[in-house]
């Protein structure tokens, strides 16, 4: 029986927390949307780029801006149906990011970017989720004004859930971009690695994007061979975390380590190296005596290093 460390109340993880219905039944019923939004309880969350901005109230900030208020912050682009809380209308509305410096300068809005609102808590879970789900579809029509099949400009159908080429006929749809996330596990030891763009001391799993024609098993032993030379046999499905940065999926993973020889990739990583389960549940609690870390559990790394340390979760469950 191995030793696993108790490491008290297990932390929520971020932006999944969602109060929204998405109503997808409603998306092509413009008039309904028309008149949603119109409705004095309608409100949107605003998107500029990478920033976030929040209203400064007494009661703290507030993600939510009337629809016409939202729009009138800055220069507004699409603004898309997230669905309906408790038969309310949620709406996200983008702002042109070249604006943000003048929204930085109101005294009346906390503008932040959407990692650290959620790293430091500013607003509720549900908001969070909210505007993991916002961030990521506006994300996706700033990038993809043009029909990637002709060259069209095309036009926002469905509340903001597709997009339609009048020159070709393409519908385009949203997209999510899968990226498996893993612990390797071999024994009482697991593999972690840091990047250099991590905040000094941070060690987490490694994670890349799952390739055309893979399935997830495999972009989970392919991206641990390429970033640390470990080969990887059984892979066993944890949890998933919508990743608005900007529009990905992750999808966690334990798998079974062959080999125990690192072979670091320097272009990937800073560094990586096998850690046993103590040094780890020090890390996860932000007391280890060298001041190293794992993510914070905003992060489903964070839940996926931690299931392991306590529960014993891994390829073997
Ligand atoms: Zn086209």
């Amino acid at each position: 029986m191995l030793h696993r460390p108790n490491l008290g109340p297990k932390p929520a993880l971020g932006y999944v927390a969602s109060a929204i219905d998405r109503a997808a039944e409603r998306r092509n019923d413009a008039e309904f949307l028309a008149v949603l939004e119109q409705q004095p309880d309608a409100r949107a969350y605003v998107v500029a780029g990478e920033l976030i901005p929040l209203k400064k109230t007494d009661a703290g900030l507030d993600p939510l801006f009337k629809p016409a208020d939202a729009r009138a912050l800055g220069t507004a682009g699409e603004t898309v149906f997230l669905g309906l809380v408790d038969g309310r209308g949620r709406f996200g509305v983008w702002l042109d990011p070249h604006g943000n410096d003048a929204l930085k300068a109101r005294e009346d809005l906390h503008v932040s970017d959407l990692r650290s609102i959620a790293v430091q808590g500013l607003v509720g879970a549900d908001h969070l989720a909210a505007l993991a789900e916002a961030k990521a579809l506006l994300l996706w029509h700033a990038r993809h004004r043009f029909c990637a099949t002709c060259g069209h400009a095309t036009t926002v159908v469905q509340g903001g859930w597709r997009r339609d080429c009048s020159a070709c006929r393409a519908q385009h749809f949203p997209r999510t971009d899968p990226v498996v996330i893993m612990l390797a596990v071999s024994g009482d030891r697991c593999l972690l690695g840091r990047q250099s763009r991590f905040v000094p001391g941070m060690w987490s799993c490694l994670a890349g994007f799952v390739e055309p024609g893979e399935c997830i098993e495999q972009a989970v032993r392919r991206e641990t061979q390429e970033e640390a030379g470990i080969r990887c046999g059984r892979v066993s499905y944890f949890a998933s975390q919508p990743w608005p940065f900007p529009m990905s999926l992750m999808i966690g993973c334990h798998a079974e380590a062959l080999t125990t020889d690192i072979t670091v990739d320097r272009s990937e990583l800073e560094d990586a190296r096998w850690f046993d389960r103590d040094e780890v549940a020090a890390m996860l609690l932000r007391k280890h005596p060298g001041g190293i870390s794992t993510p914070p559990p905003i992060a489903i790394a964070h839940h996926i290093i931690r299931s392991w340390v306590e529960d014993g979760r891994g390829p073997h469950e």
